[in-house]
């Protein structure tokens, strides 16, 4: 976003966000960030039965993001055959602890998208964008594995969801007691929280001399949800949240 242009709004009523609005944001820039870090989404959807919520790995491609799975998925089938859906991530970032319980929280990057999702049906386009989601896993690995198969391809279903109703909520920051509670003597502070990669284990039935691939073995001691290069986290201003519990 260039600094004369306005902050986008939501695209909708049901994406404005009301609780502790400051943190919400809906420019691509926001929502990319968000879903280029994780890996998982909850994907929930009603059904006759009731409400499902579906973890389930994605990945984002342009303006669309991407799932897939087995063709006899429950949850691909009623989102291909046209059931709504929210997709939802959310990272957590670090513990905030506040001067009460009342103002303690997290520090998170979240996002939220609603739509109908749309089954990607050619064989061309499905191995095309299977090949990002498994270079997305560790880069370059596609060309490291055996070929896909017609036979897999038949057997996966691949669905993605346009980024057009969508949020993001993020916050940043240290806690926000009541002015009052900064003269008690309490520890009050930000403990950060990241996941990383651990050392590779290899499978007891690699071949004998199998090398590990250098693109592997550089994942060790990275961060698993990491900011998106060149991307800061807009500032939290924090608002005017004293009422209440700082989300
Ligand atoms: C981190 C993560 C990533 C995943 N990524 C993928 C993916 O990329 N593709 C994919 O196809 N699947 C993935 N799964 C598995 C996915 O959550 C579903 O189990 C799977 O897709 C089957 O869906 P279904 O609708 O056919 O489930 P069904 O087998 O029809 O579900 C029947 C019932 O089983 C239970 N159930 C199903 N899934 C879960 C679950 N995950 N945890 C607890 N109970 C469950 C629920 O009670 C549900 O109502 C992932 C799971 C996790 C935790």
């Amino acid at each position: 976003m260039n600094e004369a242009s306005p902050p986008a709004g939501p695209a909708s009523d049901r994406v404005r966000l009301r609780r502790v609005h400051h943190r919400g944001h809906y420019d691509r820039a926001s929502l990319d960030a968000v879903l280029d870090a994780g890996q998982v989404c909850h994907l929930g959807f009603a059904t006759a039965e009731g409400p499902y919520v579906i973890p389930t790995l994605y990945w984002r491609e342009g303006d669309h993001v991407y799932f897939h799975g087995s063709s006899a998925s429950r949850t691909l089938r009623g989102l291909a055959d046209g059931l709504q859906v929210c997709l939802t991530v959310s990272l957590i970032d670090g513990l905030v602890l506040a001067r009460s319980g009342f103002h303690c929280s997290v520090n998170y990057r979240a996002a939220m998208l609603f739509g109908h999702a749309e089954l990607v049906t050619d064989a061309a386009e499905v191995t095309a964008r299977m090949k990002t989601f498994v270079d997305g896993l560790v880069p370059g690995q596609w060309e490291r594995l055996r070929p896909v198969t017609d036979q897999e391809l038949k057997a996966t279903k691949l669905l993605r969801l346009k980024i057009d109703e969508a949020s993001a909520k993020i916050r940043t920051g240290g806690p926000l007691d009541d002015e009052e509670d900064y003269a008690l003597p309490i520890w009050a502070g930000v403990v950060p929280m990241e996941t990383r990669y651990g050392a590779p284990i290899p499978d007891p039935r690699n071949l004998a001399a199998t090398p590990l691939p250098d693109a592997i073995a550089a994942l060790q001691g990275q961060p698993v949800n990491p900011m998106p290069e060149g991307w800061e986290p807009p500032v939290d201003t924090h608002g005017a949240v004293k009422a209440d519990p700082d989300a």
